[in-house]
């Protein structure tokens, strides 16, 4: 192991030329900012790169500090969230910003894990890039890197696998500024070190790699186990009732959850007369979901508790969700656009 720790020295000199300029990096030896760490690296999970830019860039115009975001109502929050999908993340994105507004920044890794949401890679991002603690972050990237320099076989997401990467990643990190090792690694995980062919001959690693030595690069990490997929079918119903359309909030129990859906046709009594009209394609994560959708207008309905009847004009700015805008526009009921 001796050979491969003394790598990140070569790692971060390849860092300090190649490394993408993104707006919430700072300078070589400039901790970073706290709360833009927190947005970039809560936005980057599930999302590509190249959207959370613009992305970010918008949110911190909107929201430049926690407390804006704690002054802002839950339905602002998800507006600005709009289209990023995952909408868990900006609820606790918000939580977080109200505790920090109230009691501060936590001062270490300890302290930020106690933030709603704030798991143990963002945790340790937060107390390695804006504090300078020697944590390790271990994402997807790093554990493609690590496994491959350290050749480590089995799944690296089981309980043991995990402990062994940690293990590897803390002594990766131990030898300097951890967070721009941190930094370093998942940089060479996204540009060289790809999942699928790697470029071990620009990769600064490659000296001391192991799984590249072995001549079976792509061996390393182990697959993933896969997850079975789920289909999710609705009978979806959108109704409009005297210029409004019928919405309510997703129960708990389905995707979507607390966002204003249309209901279920089986929500509407069996009298009601409804047209079929399309259907909506979705994946999210492992579901695969297919919403039939079905139109109907209404003189009168009497709304159930939760259920909300929006104007067909505020739509736009009250419907989030971009599976919910097809359904409605499928129905033909999403607002046209003016000029
Ligand atoms: S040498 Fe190849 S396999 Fe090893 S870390 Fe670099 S890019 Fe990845």
């Amino acid at each position: 192991m001796t050979q491969a720790i003394a790598a990140p020295n070569a790692l971060l000199e390849w860092f300090r030329t190649q490394r993408r300029d993104l707006p919430w990096r700072t300078p070589r030896g400039v901790a970073r900012d706290p709360w833009k760490t927190l947005v970039s690296e809560v936005m980057s999970q599930q999302t590509r790169l190249d959207v959370v830019v613009p992305r970010f860039l918008d949110w911190m115009r909107q929201f430049p500090s926690p407390a804006d975001l704690a002054a802002a109502s839950e339905e602002e929050v998800l507006a600005a969230w709009a289209g990023l999908g995952y909408y868990s993340r900006a609820r606790n994105l918000r939580k977080a910003a109200s505790a920090v507004a109230e009691r501060g920044w936590p001062t270490d890794h300890a302290g930020f894990l106690g933030l709603p949401g704030v798991g143990p890679y963002t945790a340790a991002a937060l107390a390695s890039l804006c504090r300078g603690e020697r944590v390790a972050m271990v994402d997807g990237n790093v554990l493609r890197v690590l496994a491959r320099v350290f050749a480590m076989g089995g799944d690296l997401r089981t309980g043991s696998g995990k402990r062994t990467l940690g293990a590897a990643a803390d002594a990766w990190v131990s030898r300097g500024d951890a967070g721009e090792i941190n930094e370093a690694t998942m940089e060479l995980g996204a540009l060289v070190c790809l999942p699928r062919s790697p470029r071990c001959g620009i990769c600064p690693l490659v000296d001391s790699c192991k799984a590249c030595a072995s001549g079976e690069r792509e061996r390393f990490p182990a697959p993933k186990a896969k997850r079975e997929t789920v289909d999710l079918v609705r009978e979806v119903a959108v109704v409009s009732c005297v210029g409004a359309v019928l919405l309510r909030p997703s129960r708990p129990d389905e995707l979507l959850r607390g966002l204003l859906v249309p209901p279920d046709v089986a929500e509407f009594p069996g009298s009601t007369s409804f047209a079929p009209c399309g259907e909506v394609r979705h994946a999210i994560t492992h579901h695969k979901v297919l919403w039939k959708i079905h139109r109907a207008a209404l003189d009168d309905f009497c709304l159930p508790a939760g259920w909300v009847a929006v104007p067909r004009a505020e739509l736009p700015s009250r419907v989030v969700s971009s599976l919910v805008r097809k359904s409605l526009e499928a129905a033909g009921v999403w607002p046209s656009r003016v000029g």
